[in-house]
């Protein structure tokens, strides 16, 4: 089974850390934007018709920004043109600061049950400086709007200022009103955004302070019930993101919209991040790729290596054995040995050490060194 991912490029203003193709100025393009979105899909259905998808990702930007009804049009053209399950996990991505009842009505109606939700952190005076629009009291009304919904918050760490309190009470915060899930992710301090600026001030917290915070967070997270499936992501039983997970198990994916990436067939592929370049491509009956690149069978395996080593799964020997007809151990016996105080190895995996996660990328690189 496959995934479908949708890039909605709006938001209300952009957050201060944000290097996602994002636009705070163009919502008036929203229907335009919306309607060549429906377009390309149509055009990628007679490609696609022998797949079977069972989840859709409404991703951003914000897709709640934009009016509802485009939404449930999106909706239904995923399902016009695709073989999406009936029971298909569809997620919306959305920003408390831009919710209300009649919205999440119009999700729910048209089929969305899962919704991922921007909390962040339950500080006001952090949010402010992230540059986020909501604040702590919008995201207790969303998270009351979604009450007995299937959702997930959002928390990031690595803040200016932040306390392993701080993080502790965003994720109570997040737990009390009802979060099933729980992606818990570093401060990325991208060049050419003001957090970068930050960085370079020495006004965020050093790796080692980020570390600390995580490993709190991981133990509070467990004692709230929520088990780690990915470095970055923590579920309560059966609520693991489907989508992320046929990511990380190198599943195949079909995106639309401004930036979003595919990989069908062992083809990666990527739309432009431009969004009048994606008007021209999509208008002119065009697709608005700007990058192709075909996976060979040794990219394959690399890839798949990288993705699983960042879940706590880790590799199935038997599920790589069936992929890349080879016995794992014995291939890589010099990067596990040499590796061997961050690896759990046993007859059917071998995972990075829970206490090591956090570093996985390092130990990654490492490995295929
Ligand atoms: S809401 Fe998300 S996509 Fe929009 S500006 Fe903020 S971080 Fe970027």
């Amino acid at each position: 089974m496959a995934g479908i991912y949708v890039h909605i490029p709006f938001c209300k203003s952009k957050c201060r850390y944000c290097d996602f193709a994002s636009f705070s100025d163009k919502l008036c393009y929203a229907e335009s934007y919306m309607a060549c979105v429906y377009r390309e899909m149509a055009k990628r259905k007679e490609e696609l018709k022998n797949y079977s998808f069972n989840t859709l990702y409404i991703g951003g930007g914000t897709p709640s920004v934009i009016d509802e009804s485009y939404i449930a049009m999106l909706v239904a053209a995923a399902k016009k043109n695709f073989n999406l399950s009936a029971d298909a996990e569809i997620t919306i991505e959305m920003n408390p600061g831009t919710v209300s009842a009649r919205k999440i009505g119009v999700y729910k109606k048209c089929g969305i049950n899962r919704f991922s939700v921007g909390l962040q952190t339950a500080v006001n005076s952090q949010l402010a400086d992230l540059g986020r629009v909501h604040t702590l009291n919008e995201f207790v009304t969303c998270a009351k709007l979604l009450k007995g919904e299937n959702f997930s918050a959002d928390v990031m760490i690595g803040l200016k200022n932040q306390t392993a309190e701080d993080v502790e009470k965003t994720i109570e915060t997040a737990a009390a009103f009802g979060a099933s899930h729980i992606s818990m992710y570093a401060l990325t301090p991208e060049d050419g955004t003001p957090v970068y600026t930050d960085y370079l001030n020495g006004e965020l917290p050093d790796g080692d302070e980020v570390a600390a915070l995580y490993e709190m967070g991981v133990k509070r997270l467990k004692e709230l019930g929520f088990d780690r499936y990915e470095v970055s992501n923590f579920a309560k039983k059966g609520k693991e993101s489907r989508h992320n997970l046929n990511y990380w198990r190198r599943g195949e994916y079909i995106g639309f919209g401004v930036s979003a990436s595919s990989c069908i067939n062992d083809v990666r592929f990527t739309n432009t991040f431009d969004l009048d370049e994606y008007f021209k491509c999509i208008l002119s009956d065009n697709f608005a790729v700007i990058d192709r690149q075909e996976i060979d069978k040794e990219g394959q395996e690399e890839e798949y290596i990288m993705l699983a080593l960042r879940t706590e799964r880790g590799i199935d020997t038997a599920d790589y054995k069936s992929k890349f007809n080879a016995d794992f151990a014995k291939k890589y016996s010099s990067q596990i040995k040499r590796l061997e105080r961050f690896l759990s190895v046993d007859e059917k995996s071998v995972k990075i050490k829970p206490e090591h996660l956090f570093v996985q990328n390092s130990i990654i690189i490492e490995f295929f060194n």
